[in-house]
């Protein structure tokens, strides 16, 4: 903008362009949590479901591993029920960024993995490129992300043939270096070019970004599938480390955007399994409103 153009804007106008646009999705997006099911009490699937509704919970996820001997087991118990499939966490075997014979193991574990995903109508896998203590790796080059993208582009092709996705999940520098902000995760989901592949939030791990609304509205809908949320002091369950358990931040961000995937306990606990549960599940709903 030239000097004279500046000079000729007043100062409201300034200050109307700065101004956000009307929000029009916020007030009408709705929270959609989900419980991991190692998170959720009760004895079996139908304990868990059973508890997983009494607090009005739509949603429930399941590891990978074991998923394709499980997968009617899993759609008979939702029949009837208002609980959707969330994410399906990893499972697999070995790692996508592997130099030896775990690429292969990965490869043939994911796949099914991936088509059990499909048949339980998960929205995605999640996948870390590789955790820091695996070896031997790809060195973190150029040429890694390269080999990254195309075969997550492979991977997502055959997710969506499958009906579902893959999800990268970034973790923070101590788990995973290679992959562990919401930002660049989406950035490798456009450069895989494949509406197959997705990343998402994990609260806990975000403590590592400079703001939870900056990342998740970089991700945006185009690239955001999943979130995970735990207490932020200590991983524990929301609202077990008091006054750190401000979600708002990133709420208001998935509000404005219409986020319509799953908000998703990933957490361990110090109290009784219910009574914190259900405390978070009114923590969260709090804040989601006040976002
Ligand atoms: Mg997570």
């Amino acid at each position: 903008m030239t000097g004279a153009a500046t000079a000729a804007l007043a100062p409201t106008t300034l200050l109307a362009s700065c101004t956000p646009k009307p929000e029009v999705k916020k007030a009408s997006t709705p929270l959609n949590l989900c419980f991991q099911e190692g998170v959720t009490p009760g004895n079996t699937l139908q304990e868990k479901l059973d508890f997983i509704e009494s607090l009005g919970v739509t949603g429930i996820e399941v590891g990978g591993r074991g998923l394709a001997g499980r997968a009617d087991e899993i759609n008979k118990a939702l029949e009837g029920r208002n609980i959707r499939m969330g994410a399906i966490c990893a499972g697999f075997d070995g790692f996508i960024l592997a130099e030896d014979e775990q690429k292969d193991n990965f490869d043939r574990t994911m796949r099914e993995i991936i088509e059990a995903a499909g048949k339980v109508n998960s929205c995605g896998v999640i996948m870390v490129p590789a955790f820091n203590g695996q070896t031997p790796c790809r060195p973190h080059t150029m040429d890694t992300r390269n080999y990254l993208c195309e075969q997550l582009h492979e991977l997502g092709e055959f997710a969506l043939q499958c009906g579902t996705t893959v999800i990268l999940e970034p973790l923070n520098r101590a788990e995973c270096f290679y992959l562990r902000l919401v930002a660049d995760a989406a950035a490798i989901c456009r450069d895989a070019d494949s509406k197959g592949v997705k990343c998402m939030g994990d609260f806990w791990h975000m403590k590592e970004e400079p703001s939870d609304y900056a990342a998740f509205m970089a991700a945006g809908n185009e690239y955001l599938q999943h979130v995970h949320i735990a207490s932020r002091g200590r991983r524990l369950t929301p609202g077990e480390d008091g006054e750190k358990d401000d979600y708002r931040n990133g709420f208001r961000a998935l509000k404005e955007l219409g986020y319509e995937g799953f908000v998703s306990f990933e957490c361990g606990r110090e109290g009784d399994p219910a009574t914190v549960l259900t405390n978070a599940v009114d923590l969260l709903r709090k804040q989601w409103e006040e976002a």
